[in-house]
């Protein structure tokens, strides 16, 4: 039994994962048309590889990366290729997009085909396996995982996290992953030990989740030195990199700009393990993942496997459509989650949850004065000061801000979750970092 350490700050709301926890995962149809957008991770966006008009297989690469820091993009079924052109994204603006009107047919692309010995390929083909079949962090950060696999020298990692904490409320995507196919997640953890040579890699869930707290230990074995199952405290952000790195192996990321490869941790969501298994050992690339349709506002919330790109007014029909009159929808968990204005947005590589609340549940609540109770300083889990840094935001003083250290903000929601006085904090402290990484580009 491995020892755990904790985190400072966090709050522990109400988790609603009853919505969905018992729901199998079951395919979501497939809809009339998706929209694959060219940007879905952090780092450059794709270049399309094809062009208005053509036919595309299953899995073939539609979207070319540019440079490093950037994946492919892949025809999530065969089809025709309708337009290429700006179409509403998840981020909140029109982005460019490839729309597919699928020929029902499903026929696969010619491949490479996997490669069940993985331990045969070396550290950098297995990387460039990763990269070409276009995986990145499906935790919602959507970092392309080649690029965290590969850290510089002078940048040893000793440790491997594999992150199935899934502390966001509503969220069941990687619970009923881990308790269903446990294996993808396990082979996944073990292509990425031998990439990174490490020997000491932690699975962290949360104790509210013991059968798949289970299921992975079967696995495992018994007797298993491959990897230890951290069952974890119950509390948001438990699942946050900074504050796992925290809880199991008791370092601190660096302030200012510092990243696990700092201290020698490399951590990775059990979907993106479970992709990397199926782009090595089965050569699949991204094209589906899990996402939790969820919310009171759903008649019947499931867990789906959805092909990216599928417009989210599909998934709802397919969920019983609205329970009642909606009030909000998230793609996302309700802390960390961006609200969107269309159900025509897609689904991306990093969508994790479709949440829709009723009205009757939200609370359009105006914001008071601050009586400075202090909540928000001791929940913020990033020890920072989010009054502070709120009213600088909302004066305009945006290096005051940053003086602050709103760019170490992770946007976690705590904060504005605790705030009596309904602060919108997570928002103020946003739009100051934006400004405050304008201002640097300007530079
Ligand atoms: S300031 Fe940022 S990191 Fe701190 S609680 Fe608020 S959202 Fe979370
Ligand atoms: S929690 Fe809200 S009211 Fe309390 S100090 Fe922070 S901003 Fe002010």
């Amino acid at each position: 039994m491995s020892k755990v350490f904790r985190f400072k700050g966090g709050v522990h709301p109400r988790d609603r994962k009853e919505l969905s926890r018992d729901k199998a995962i079951e395919p979501a149809p497939l809809p009339e048309r998706l929209v694959v957008p060219l940007s879905q991770h952090i780092g450059a966006p794709c270049e399309p590889v094809v062009s208005q008009g053509d036919t595309v297989k299953k899995g073939q690469k539609i979207g070319e990366a540019r440079g490093f820091v950037s994946v492919p993009v892949h025809a999530p079924t065969s089809g025709k290729v309708i337009k290429i052109d700006s179409f509403p994204h998840p981020l909140g603006k029109d982005l460019p997009a490839i729309e597919i009107e699928p020929d029902g047919l499903d026929t696969c692309a010619d491949g490479a085909g996997g490669q069940e010995d993985f331990a045969s390929l070396s550290p950098d083909e297995l990387r460039a396996i990763i990269r070409e079949k276009g995986i990145v962090g499906m935790g919602g950060a959507t970092f392309p995982t080649h690029v965290k696999l590969s850290p510089p020298e002078g940048k040893p990692i000793d440790t491997l996290i594999i992150n199935g904490a899934e502390c966001e409320p509503y969220l069941t995507a990687d619970y009923r992953l881990m308790l269903e196919e446990p294996e993808k997640v396990i082979t996944g953890m073990r292509i990425m030990k031998t990439i990174l040579g490490v020997e000491r890699a932690f699975i962290a869930i949360e104790k509210n989740k013991p059968e798949a707290i289970d299921a992975v230990k079967g696995v495992l074995g018994p007797d298993s030195r491959e990897a230890t199952v951290v069952p974890l405290e119950v509390k948001y952000p438990q699942g946050a990199e900074k504050q796992l790195i925290k809880t199991i192996v008791n370092r601190e990321v660096p302030p200012s700009g510092g990243l696990p490869m700092d201290v020698g941790v490399l951590v990775q969501n059990v979907g993106t393990a479970a992709a990397v298994d199926q782009a090595v050992r089965l050569g699949i690339p991204l094209i589906e993942r899990v996402v939790t349709v969820t919310g009171e506002g759903i008649r019947e919330p499931k867990n789906l496997r959805v092909r990216i790109g599928t417009p989210v007014g599909s998934l709802l029909e397919a969920c019983g459509g609205f329970r009642e009159t909606p009030g909000k929808l998230v793609l996302g968990g309700p802390m960390m989650g961006i609200s969107q204005y269309t159900t025509e947005v897609p689904v991306i590589k990093g969508t994790s949850g479709v949440l829709v609340l009723p009205r009757s549940r939200v609370r359009l609540e105006e914001a008071r004065t601050c009586i400075r109770c202090g909540t928000c300083v001791r929940v913020c889990p990033m020890n920072l000061l989010p009054n502070f840094i709120g009213t600088f935001a909302s004066r305009g003083l945006f290096d005051q801000a940053e003086r602050y250290y709103a760019l170490d903000c992770i946007e976690c929601g705590s904060c504005a979750f605790s705030c009596p006085a309904k602060i919108p904090l997570v928002h103020l402290i946003k739009y100051a970092k934006a400004e405050i990484m304008a201002k640097k580009r300007k530079k």
